[in-house]
């Protein structure tokens, strides 16, 4: 199932609109919007644009976990119709800050799904972690827009999660920069003339660093990404390149491609995001300098343009942009990843939920940097042993294999 390119990209339209019609695709009357994460580093950036932009939006239901002040402040500032609290023991703090605004409250994990279900034109889902998931399959469920942020959501359940958007007509439109570059660059592509796709990496913050003194990396050390601001788990994820995999997963249940065609390179500069290969010979590359408010604004304003306040390249000032082949013996989680992709079925849920665990011992200072790749693999293993990889049907078996993946990992923690 590969949404991005078979079921949203309407090239001839494009071909044949003027620019004056493709500008914005709710030209009529504002989109109406709903933030899943708002608080987040994805979510404030596209309050930002919103911010920026807001005769082209009605922001709709925003929700957060925990941090009631900083979701009260959005949903005030935005006038959302619904502000909702993952984490109901905030809910009260929730009302007195919003006591008086006609702003209507809800706490918990079902209000996280009412607010994804609330009539609206797009859905950006940007909750970290498959915490996500509930939430972004009830968007995808009433044929919105989906701007995906949550790659999670893709790599545990990517067969369900793309036959549901299949069934109810959604659109799947990708935010991980990458992604969105590949959706560009493979615009008006015929799926049998894609020859490669290439995933460029940062590196992270310990791309030149030996193998010894990555033993040793802290979480401080590890955080410090060189190129993006973006949340802490994903900003682990990619010091250990866990997030390339992750992404080579989601790419995998995006674009019309085979795994062996698609590739990563580290590219420390950031500036290019993604190479699409062609049988031609051809290779066509996004280029855009490292900022999500990009690829969030390619998303909402899909299939036109809308501006984003970013820092525009200058090619000549940078000089040069350099490449080089990853190395999968100290950023073990590469391989790691592509295995379970490779053996399909449930192995990414478990090699997802897994590497949330490992993050989260990690920032918790239970196990080391490379122990997470470690009890990742790990976990894969047990897993198979038992007999708990096999096909999944629906959401609810992705549920479950992701909690009975966590409990593996929680096992294995314990030993280390
Ligand atoms: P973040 O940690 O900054 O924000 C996460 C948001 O999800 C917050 O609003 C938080 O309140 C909410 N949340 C956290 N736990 C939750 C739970 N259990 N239930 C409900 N809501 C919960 O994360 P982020 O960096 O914005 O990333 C969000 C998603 O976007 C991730 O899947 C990440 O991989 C993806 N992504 C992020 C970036 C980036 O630049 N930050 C880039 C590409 C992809
Ligand atoms: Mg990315």
């Amino acid at each position: 199932m590969h949404m991005a390119v078979t079921a949203s990209v309407p090239n001839n339209e494009v071909k044949a609109a003027s620019p004056v019609e493709i500008e914005w695709p709710h030209a009529s009357r504002p989109c109406r919007l709903t933030v899943l994460g708002a608080t987040g580093s994805v979510g404030t950036s596209t309050l930002d644009l919103v911010a920026r932009a807001p005769e082209r939006f009605e922001v709709v239901a925003l929700t957060a976990q925990s941090n009631a002040p900083a979701l009260a402040a959005l949903a005030r500032l935005h006038r959302a119709k619904l502000a909702v609290i993952g984490d109901e023991k905030y809910l009260p703090q929730l009302r007195d800050e919003l006591a008086g605004t006609g702003i209507r409250t809800a706490g918990g994990a079902d209000a996280l799904v009412e607010a994804a279900l609330m009539p609206a034109d797009c859905v950006m889902a940007a909750i970290v972690g498959a915490a996500g998931l509930r939430p972004t399959f009830a968007a995808a469920s009433c044929g919105k827009r989906v701007a995906l942020a949550n790659k999670e959501c893709l790599v545990s359940a990517g067969h369900v999660f793309t036959a549901e958007i299949k069934r109810s007509g959604a659109e799947l439109l990708p935010v991980d920069s990458e992604h969105s570059a590949a959706f560009q660059a493979l615009t008006g592509a015929e799926p049998g003339s894609i020859e490669k796709i290439v995933l460029t990496a940062s590196g992270g913050p310990f791309r030149t660093w030996t193998r010894e003194a990555l033993e040793n990396a802290t979480p401080e050390q590890a955080l410090k990404h060189p190129n993006w601001s973006m949340g802490a788990k994903i900003t682990i994820d990619s010091a250990t390149l866990m997030n390339k995999g992750l992404e080579l997963i989601e790419a995998f249940h995006l674009f019309p491609v085979s795994v062996d065609a698609l590739d990563c390179v580290v590219h420390p500069q950031s500036v290019v995001h993604c190479l699409v290969s062609y049988v031609d010979g051809s290779v066509l590359a996004q280029l855009a300098a490292p900022d999500m408010r990009t690829p969030i604004a390619v998303a909402l304003a899909w299939p036109g343009r809308m501006s984003a306040p970013t820092e525009r390249l200058d090619l000549a000032r940078l000089g040069s942009l350099t490449f080089e082949a990853p190395d999968e013996t100290r950023f073990p989680a590469l391989r790691v990843a592509r295995a379970a992709l490779r053996r399909g079925d449930t192995a990414p849920a478990v090699l997802n939920a897994a590497n949330e665990i490992g993050v989260q011992a990690f920032l918790n200072r239970r196990i080391k940097f490379l122990e997470i790749a470690k009890l990742v693999e790990e976990t894969l293993d047990a897993a198979e042993r038992q007999g708990a990889i096999s096909a999944a049907q629906c959401l609810d078996d992705i549920l479950s294999i992701d909690e009975r993946a966590r409990r593996l990992a929680e096992d294995a923690l314990n030993r280390y």
